[in-house]
């Protein structure tokens, strides 16, 4: 018997986005037109209720123009960590900023708010926490040592569409949160992310950043760029936007299942009044070689996995130069034993009893 791989992630995309984008196609207007405000604010509506959002193209370009209409630029630091995707420091560090990277908890992942609290200096300006694989970070923490130290605080949100504290929603915490529309995240636009904010300075600034400074044709104010989501792209993103929530909801029992399931290894931690939308299921593997693990799974069970970040962003050759001499303890533990399990929403029941089966006696037999 052959059986299908699982693959680690799956883009979900049916015959609703083909046919948005056809409509858009042959309505002869691509660019940014009505799909990307409408997109907007059905975005604002089911996200991040009560804020503004501004749609740009891609989640990298959502928080460096984040960033930029937040006022941060040369001198400035921006406490991030290192344990995420890079395009976190790389937003900070081309405004012309100072990426500083803080440690994390190893529970769940994001910013261990002592390890913030010790980062601080007199040039920093704000914290940046990840609400990595969709975990909510320890806002309520965060945002009292931002209150304390006069910091901003901004969201990488990239990773938690839908994601909540105590019954408040990633994207609402800070001056702004950047919200992400690769294919692999929990919603897609092809490309594309979004900025949402409470503070209508904000808001202005980034639209008028993602088009040339101009809010009118040629009466350029500042200097922007061109980071616009075309209408194309909306298209898609609005059909996924009226999937996403039963899409979270799938995510949710599957990880409940491998989480009432898997043993001998450490499952996914879930804080006291979080709703994790789990766009990663990541364990750690302890008394077990992670590469041989993932090569077995793959080769012996057919099972797709992924490690996510297996290089600290403070030692990647173009972010190195930002943390001399950084030690982050927790980090490196983090980045030596996360394994990324397939969690997403077409998954089937076997394919969940296969991942269970493979990951217990794999862990058994310390791989
Ligand atoms: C995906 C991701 C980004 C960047 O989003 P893109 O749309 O790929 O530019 C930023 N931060 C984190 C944590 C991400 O996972």
């Amino acid at each position: 018997m052959t059986r299908e791989m699982i693959p680690a992630a799956k883009p979900l995309i049916g015959e609703e986005e083909v046919a948005a984008v056809t409509a858009v196609l042959r309505s002869g207007m691509v660019a940014q037109g009505p799909q990307v405000a409408a997109f907007e604010e059905e975005f604002t509506a089911q996200m991040t209720p009560g804020a503004e959002s501004v749609a740009v193209n891609s989640g990298t370009s959502a928080l460096h123009l984040g960033l930029l209409a937040a006022g941060i630029g040369a001198g400035d630091e921006v406490i991030v960590p290192s344990f995420t995707f890079a395009a976190t420091g790389n937003s900070v560090a081309i405004t012309g900023g100072t990426p500083v990277f803080a440690d994390i908890d190893l529970e769940h992942f994001c910013l261990d708010p002592k390890s913030v609290e010790a980062s601080i200096t007199e040039r920093t300006k704000a914290i940046m926490p990840v609400h990595l694989y969709g975990h909510p970070a320890p806002m309520k923490e965060l945002v009292e040592i931002a209150k304390k130290h006069d910091l901003m605080i901004f969201e990488d949100a990239a990773q938690a569409h839908g994601a909540s504290l105590d019954g408040q929603k990633v994207g609402t915490f800070g001056a702004f949160a950047a919200f992400s529309f690769y294919p692999t995240k929990n919603m897609t636009a092809g490309e594309g992310g979004m900025i949402t904010t409470t503070d209508a300075d904000v808001a202005r600034n980034a639209r008028l950043l993602r088009n040339q400074g101009m809010e009118r044709r040629y009466a350029n104010e500042l200097v922007g760029l061109n980071n616009r989501m075309t209408d194309i792209h909306a298209a898609i993103g609005r059909e996924q936007l009226k999937k996403v929530g039963a899409w979270t909801k799938q995510r949710q029992e599957n990880a409940k299942f491998l989480s009432e399931n898997l043993e001998g290894v450490v499952v996914p931690y879930v804080a006291p009044g979080a709703e994790h939308v789990y766009h990663q299921y990541t364990i750690r593997v302890i008394d077990t070689d992670r590469d041989r693990f993932m090569e077995a799974l793959r080769d012996e069970y057919q099972i797709g996995s992924g490690v996510y970040y297996p290089i600290p962003n403070h030692r990647l050759p173009s972010l190195a130069p930002y943390a001399p001499g950084l030690d982050l303890p927790v980090t490196e533990e983090a980045a030596k034993t996360v394994v990324s399990l397939p969690v997403h929403p077409s998954l089937t029941q076997e394919d969940l009893d296969r991942i269970v089966e493979a990951v217990n006696a794999l862990a058994k037999a310390g791989a």
